[in-house]
């Protein structure tokens, strides 16, 4: 299997070539050159074990390693989690709740970034070379990235936030992690000063080259690759319970990473009637699939703060399907995204953008409502994230299709917005274990020389 560029400009490349390169050089993202079709597969694949599955699915994306060593990567990635189903999904309601915080740092982040840790450790091993990741976090992507690459030879981390803008327990999650190849930097400014200490770093090309600069973000094919597996898995036992034909899935969604997953996995076979696309108060792809224009707003902190997003990084891989694959088309909206702050489909004859997609926005009293109604009618606390799908899910139930709703953190990760829905905390014993738990961060100035020369001297 072939990757290419959404905007044309490359010339084909492997998939181990595609982890490594993240961004193609042209600006675009990389798709695989055709998406198989795995309907004949579907019958043999809804028997599998979660890593037998994944195995299955990735394989056919990942042609240049050998079957033997993925699949030991994968049992390496999926070892890590609590449940031995990996992503379960339980009975609440109508709903079917697809749990995916299972992992190490309770967020659905660690499905993607244990495979993408031990993918980058082993592409390095068999090429040679070093890899330093340099990211920023206002909290939960930089603890999942973190516990992917901990340990790994040849993979150094630095992670930058905000000091004392995380919440603590976030902080903890990310400053607990002990291993030599982690480094921790609080920098004394604010979320976006620590984005363009990082923008600033990457854009010193010579710099970025000498000392092996590089980045887990979510637009590396492998973070999408990962997640398709637990669409096919939910819909299996879905189905395998009720009988139905079809499933629809809400994705609460920010930098629609996830639920673009959902779309390749549909596009691949999956049956799957509609996929609910939820939002809170940062609606951009609300707006979109709804009217058709994609269009910049400022970005408004909440309290599902994961989807506090107005750009999303991945969503130019649907636009060009959504195009019909036409490279040069796919450029000319994103240019006018670029010079206008907004691009436009057109709707079509239903009046909307894609008849798979639905779309509906949560606000925070809604959210707050949902998780509390959830805790009283059923005994299961949501986490906020969770709790927009939920919401935007109830207007859009099917009959004939049952709904899996996908639950990307555990609720304990956010507790203020626990106790104001529902009175009180939830508490997960990994979480309770960092109260006590040694920790090690550097304070930095927010200064790139200052943060390039930290690098240098600990690389
Ligand atoms: C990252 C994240 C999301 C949003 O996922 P995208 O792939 O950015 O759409 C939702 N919930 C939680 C808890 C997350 O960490």
């Amino acid at each position: 299997m072939k990757y290419i560029s959404t905007r044309g400009q490359m010339e084909p490349i492997e998939f181990q070539d595609a982890v490594m390169t993240g961004l193609a050089p042209d600006g675009g993202l990389l798709l695989p050159q055709e998406l198989p079709d795995v309907g004949n597969k579907l019958e043999a694949w809804s028997k599998l074990s979660y890593t037998e599955l994944a195995f299955e699915v990735i394989r056919l994306f990942a042609t240049d390693i050998p079957d033997a060593d993925l699949k030991q990567l994968i049992d390496d990635s999926y070892a890590t989690f609590e449940h031995p189903e990996v992503c379960p999904s339980v009975d609440v309601g109508d709903f079917q709740i697809l749990e995916l915080f299972h992992g190490p740092t309770l967020a659905f982040k660690d499905v993607a970034l244990q495979f993408l840790g031990n993918l980058f450790a082993y592409i390095l091993e068999k090429r040679g070379g070093k890899l330093n990741i340099l990211g920023a976090t206002s909290g939960d992507t930089g603890s999942a990235a973190i516990h992917g690459v901990r340990g790994k030879p040849n993979i150094n981390i630095f992670i930058m936030h905000p000091e004392g803008r995380t919440s603590p327990l976030q902080e903890k999650q990310m400053t607990s992690v002990l291993d030599a190849n982690v480094f921790n930097l609080a920098v004394d400014g604010s979320f976006d000063d620590c984005q363009n200490i990082m923008k600033t770093t990457f854009g010193d090309v010579p710099f970025k080259t000498e000392h092996s600069l590089g980045s887990v973000n979510s637009v590396n094919w492998a973070r999408v690759l990962a997640q398709t597996v637990y669409y096919f898995y939910a819909a299996f036992r879905t189905l395998e319970k009720t009988g139905a034909s079809t499933v629809q899935f809400s994705v609460p969604t920010g930098n629609f990473g996830d639920i673009l997953a959902g779309y390749l996995a549909q596009q691949m076979g999956l049956p799957v009637s509609k996929l609910i696309l939820a939002t809170n108060e940062n609606d951009i792809l609300t707006r979109f699939f709804n009217t058709g224009e994609y269009s910049k707003a400022q970005a408004v902190p909440t309290i599902s703060p994961s989807m506090d997003i107005q750009v999303a990084s991945n969503f130019e891989r649907y636009l060009y399907f959504k195009v019909g694959k036409d490279a040069a088309k796919l450029v000319d909206l994103m240019n006018d995204f670029k010079d206008k702050g907004v691009l436009k489909v057109a709707l079509n004859e239903t009046g909307v953008v894609d008849d798979l997609f639905a779309a509906g926005r949560g606000d925070t009293a809604s959210t707050l409502e949902t998780i509390k109604r959830y805790k009283e009618q059923y005994g299961y606390v949501l986490d906020p994230h969770t709790a927009v799908g939920v919401y935007v899910a109830e207007k859009f139930r099917s009959p004939e299709s049952p709904t899996i709703c996908l639950a990307t953190a555990h609720p304990a990760k956010f507790t203020q917005a626990i106790i104001d829905a529902i009175g009180e905390a939830v508490h997960h014993p990994t979480l309770d274990a960092l109260e006590h738990a040694e920790t090690r961060c550097e304070t930095i100035a927010n200064d790139v020389d200052l943060v390039k020369q930290y690098l240098v001297e600990h690389i």
